[in-house]
């Protein structure tokens, strides 16, 4: 009986009524940081170390009540935070989230599955091959990117592990192809740009592939950063005649430091010619093509042997979701599937159905389909395309001022919605100055500083051919017109005050 009463007595920490009360509460905490969320600085300004001297030495012995830990979030978690949701978030390549991607994460969340294969939740896996179609549709991606043929989609944490799996899938190909033995993993070659994102050198490391033998071809502006198919060719012929096997090409549709996109088709044809598996980035630019007018970046994708995007970027959806389709599900099965014991089944058994374990490095997987098919059905593709063309719209004017004032130079086209810019070169030719991209590298990443330090805006920069540039990614969800344009007025002001100081401390500038 003392036990009885002793469990009964317990606290129950899934009680529905209570969990009802208390996500009420963290849901108008939210509504309420969104409300408020331009009065915080976007970048968070405080000092490294800054939350241990606020927090307690040990954790809580006793339950504490909600409010109580709501008050130390706004106390001592968000000065903390770097507002990635801020409309005046231009840094990086944002996150865009949304209200239909946050009610598919709380349910998601409230499932709380673990998908590991069809059985252990079949609408997980039903549910993301049906929205990884919908976005093969969407993206007009060949059929051979379908399951109806014998490709296919899934979901993965990021592109970081897609690069991951689909080495794994080429690596292991290769070396079966070639009756290779893993002492010939040293042979392996991975081409790439100096563009590429610089998790592909990562991942090469996971996977064994020798750092010496990642080819990381140089660009050049006078191309706007793309990858030369002569510079290509000419590595994998060196590569070929010195003995090595050329494995595996990262093209990019839209570069992180730039947005260039790779020209697709000639590339994958050099790639088909010598059997390297090629593999198409669109992390952030992959959400432009769902609108017709920016489909022929993706022109030549048919060469691909997978291609991946990320929704946690441009498509409203937080982290984690990254899209990966493959033309060879086999591809992926083969290099990265087990079949143990505890998980047997009658519908694996009978291969009729996705494991979607096999498709991945871990075992254990979120319902990331949940958010992204609330995402697909709250907003349409009519509403996910207006918010790409508004971001480019933006980007667009942004552009066009920065081009027609002196101070500045747009250092790339833009292609989506991310304008790379500095300070004019041309200010320092004026004062004679012999080196002007040193000296317009120094003026540019002043100023960026100066406008961070407001902490009404937040941007990063990229460095490219020794050019210093400052990069305005535009594409959070509450940014408005008005927020860029209080940008461009700001990167006006300062600019001029900069100038105006450095005129008076060189007085050769007459
Ligand atoms: C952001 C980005 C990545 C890295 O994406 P993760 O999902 O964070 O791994 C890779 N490639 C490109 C082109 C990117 O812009």
């Amino acid at each position: 009986m003392g036990s009885h009463n002793e469990t009964s007595s317990m606290m129950n920490p899934l009680e529905p009524e209570e969990f009802r009360r208390q996500a009420h509460l963290v849901v108008d905490f939210i509504a309420d940081y969104y409300s408020n969320i331009e009065k915080y600085p976007v970048c968070s300004q405080v000092e490294p170390g800054y939350l241990t001297k606020s927090m307690p030495k040990s954790a809580p012995l006793k339950p504490e009540p909600i409010e109580t830990i709501l008050q130390d979030v706004q106390k001592h978690i968000i000065p903390g935070i770097t507002h990635w949701q801020s409309p005046g978030f231009f840094g990086y390549f944002q996150t865009n989230a949304s209200t239909g991607n946050f009610l598919g994460e709380m349910l998601l969340t409230g499932f709380n599955t673990v998908g590991f294969n069809w059985l252990a939740s079949p609408a997980a896996t039903e549910l993301e091959m049906i929205v990884t179609e919908w976005i093969l549709d969407l993206l007009q991606l060949p059929k051979s990117f379908s399951f109806s043929s014998n490709g296919g989609g899934v979901i993965h944490g990021s592109t970081c592990e897609s690069f991951v799996c689909t080495l794994i899938a080429a690596r292991e190909k290769k070396l079966k192809q070639y009756g290779a033995e893993r002492g010939d993993l040293c042979k392996l070659v991975v081409y790439c740009s100096d563009q590429t994102h610089f998790s592909l050198q990562k991942a090469c490391q996971v996977v064994g592939i020798s750092p010496n033998n990642v080819r990381s071809i140089q660009t050049k502006k006078s191309a706007n950063f793309q990858l030369s198919p002569d510079a290509l060719l000419t590595a994998i012929e060196s590569d070929v005649r010195a003995g090595l096997i050329p494995l595996y090409l990262c093209l990019t549709l839209g570069t992180t430091p730039t947005t260039a996109v790779d020209p697709l088709l000639i590339l994958s044809e050099i790639a088909q010619r010598y059997h390297i598996w090629t593999h198409v980035d669109a992390a952030y630019a992959g959400s432009a093509c769902i609108c017709p007018e920016f489909r022929h970046f993706l022109d030549g994708v048919e060469g691909a042997t997978s291609f991946s995007f990320n929704p946690h970027k441009w498509f409203l959806t937080t982290l984690d979701c990254c899209c990966l389709w493959v033309k060879d599900q086999t591809d992926l099965t083969n290099a990265l599937s087990n079949d143990p014991e505890l998980l047997k089944n009658k519908a694996s058994d009978t291969k009729q159905v996705v494991d979607y374990k096999n498709w991945q490095i871990a075992l254990s997987r979120r319902f990331r389909a949940m958010k992204l098919w609330m995402v697909l059905r709250s907003y349409g593709v009519i509403g996910l395309q207006q918010v790409i063309r508004k971001h480019v719209k933006l980007a667009q004017r942004l552009e066009a001022q920065l081009s027609a004032d002196s101070n500045f130079e747009v250092v790339v086209p833009r292609n989506f919605a991310t304008v790379c810019f500095r300070v004019s070169p041309l200010m320092a030719l004026t004062t004679g100055s012999t080196n002007e991209d040193d000296l317009a590298n120094h003026l540019t990443r002043t100023l960026l500083e100066s406008l961070n330090e407001t902490g009404l805006v937040y941007m990063t920069h990229a460095v490219m051919e020794g050019i210093y540039v400052i990069r305005v990614a535009i594409g959070a969800t509450l940014t408005d017109d008005k927020h860029v344009n209080m940008l461009w007025d700001m990167i006006q002001d300062h600019a001029s005050g900069l100038l105006a100081k450095y005129a008076e401390v060189t007085p050769q500038l007459n």
